[in-house]
């Protein structure tokens, strides 16, 4: 049986690294069928009129599941992110990212292996912005929900329970937004009674910052509203070697889309120089929701093994190898294994 995926390539860096892990997915020997759909972003807005246009949204409702390479979003200006419509149009309300020290790869600390799980529908990202153009005054709503609090904070305990994964701790900033934050945390306050045998804790976000700079190893989950996480992802891949190597999840109740943490890196478009160790990873976790636990298990031990022997690495974990050559080098030491 193959499994029927949606692939998104995006743009900047996507299209090299999608090549790359879609290489490495196939040397599994697991059997996919990619339904592939090049435009998204810019290109889309130029061809269909949508950024991100409804055929789209329709594969993955029909996959259920898609592989997602990075799309650039005009900075200040410009059409709304793909990223942040996709995920609210899809309901894909958990943002898993894993982020965890690799064998070999040196960083200011060893034994870092955290999750962020980042609400990824609501927060400031609700996309509620308005312009007073007489007063010359933005405002932009931050949303909370006790309903969305509730489904990412449960789904990390659920996940903290089930993964042995502890403390779980809850990310805000009460202190000063006490209705939104504030709401967030009573959420997992009340929550965490419900799963006593995970040790639970808070913090406000800018001592988390400090924190996971100073004691990284002190944390397992963390859980966190929309800006949050999405800040906190980018420190956390800093702590274990950087964008190039942390995978993501967007995981809702009907559909899942695996995409990296980083986005389209327009410096390093082009040129083979991208890491694609990060999407790699994303597959690794798409793979295992897909129930391909042994085709998962042989890409994190090829990885982990071309990691600590150091010889074969992308410019940005401070080695010269290029992307296709690290993907071929991956691939082929995947085939050894499964
Ligand atoms: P970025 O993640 O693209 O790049 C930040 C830095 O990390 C750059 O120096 C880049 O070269 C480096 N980098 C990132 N990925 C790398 C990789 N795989 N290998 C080696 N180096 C890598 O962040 P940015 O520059 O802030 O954003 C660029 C564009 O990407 C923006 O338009 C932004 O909106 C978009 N973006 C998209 C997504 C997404 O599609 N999910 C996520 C984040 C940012």
């Amino acid at each position: 049986m193959s499994h029927r995926i949606t692939l998104l390539p995006g743009d900047g860096i996507g299209p090299e690294v999608t090549e790359a892990t879609v290489g490495v997915l196939e040397a599994t020997g697991i059997a996919f069928e990619w339904i592939v759909h090049e435009a998204l972003g810019a290109s889309a807005l130029e061809t269909y009129g949508k950024a991100l246009p409804d055929h789209i949204l329709d594969s993955i409702r029909d996959t259920k599941v898609a592989l997602k390479a990075p799309v650039t979003t005009p900075v200040g200006t410009g059409f709304r992110s793909v990223n942040v419509e996709l995920r609210q149009k899809l309901d894909l309300y958990a943002n898993v990212r894993p982020c965890k020290s690799l064998p070999g790869l040196k960083t200011p600390f060893d034994n870092v292996d955290l999750i962020i799980f980042r609400e990824n529908t609501e927060g400031l990202y609700s996309g509620m912005e308005t312009y007073d153009e007489r007063h010359d005054i933005a405002d932009s709503v931050a949303r909370i929900s006790r309903k969305g609090s509730e489904r990412i904070i449960r789904f990390c305990f659920e996940y903290a329970e089930t993964h042995g994964c502890d403390p779980v701790t809850v990310v805000h900033k009460a202190n000063i937004l006490k209705l939104t934050s504030g709401m967030f945390l009573s959420v997992a306050r009340e929550l965490a009674e419900e799963y006593p045998h995970v040790s639970f804790n808070d913090r406000i976000i800018d001592n988390m910052c400090m924190q996971l700079v100073i004691h990284p190893q002190d944390y397992g989950c963390i859980v966190t509203t929309n800006l949050f996480g999405d800040i906190l992802s980018d420190l956390a891949a800093g702590l274990v070697g950087g964008l190039g190597v942390v995978a993501g999840a967007n995981i809702g109740d009907d559909y899942a889309v695996f995409e990296a943490v980083h986005g389209s890196a327009p410096d390093i478009a082009g040129r083979d120089v991208a890491n694609p160790s990060a999407l790699i990873r994303s597959a690794e976790l798409m793979l295992r929701h897909l129930g391909e636990r042994t085709a998962a298990d042989a890409v994190s031990r090829s990885l982990t093994e071309l990691y600590s022997e150091g010889e074969y690495l992308t410019a940005d974990v401070g080695g010269s190898t290029g992307t296709r050559e690290f993907a071929r080098r991956l691939a082929d030491r995947i085939s050894a294994h499964v």
